[in-house]
């Protein structure tokens, strides 16, 4: 991924606009991938729902419907995974 902060890169394989949590994950697994990308935002990145966020993942509740619960878990595991790839980052 180009990380160049404000300057922007001249050439790259995809461009994603908007650096919430789903155009950051969307440039960050197509750059785990091998794609050279650049994550554009008009503010910074965070600066809409996300920054506003909770950051709450549910794990389901007692009740819910089987395919809410497997989509829970799955999401959770996801969670575990990038905290896993991404241990360090935003430290110190
Ligand atoms: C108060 C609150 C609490 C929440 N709590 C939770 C929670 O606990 N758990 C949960 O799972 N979800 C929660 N949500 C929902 C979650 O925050 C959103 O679903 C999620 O953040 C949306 O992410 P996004 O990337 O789609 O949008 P955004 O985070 O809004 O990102 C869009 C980005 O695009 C940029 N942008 C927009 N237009 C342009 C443009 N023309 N050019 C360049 N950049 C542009 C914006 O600046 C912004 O940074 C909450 C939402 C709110 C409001």
């Amino acid at each position: 991924m180009t990380m160049a902060g404000n300057v922007p890169s001249t050439s790259a394989d995809v461009m994603v606009v908007g650096a919430g949590i789903v155009g950051a994950s969307v440039a960050y697994h197509l750059a785990r991938g091998g794609a050279d990308v650049v994550l554009l935002d008009r503010s910074l990145p965070g600066a809409g729902a996300t920054g506003d966020s909770f950051a709450w993942i549910g794990r389901g509740t007692a009740g819910a419907a089987p395919e809410q619960l497997l989509l829970r878990r799955n999401v959770f595991e996801d969670y575990l995974r990038l905290e896993r790839e991404l241990a360090g980052m935003g430290e110190g």
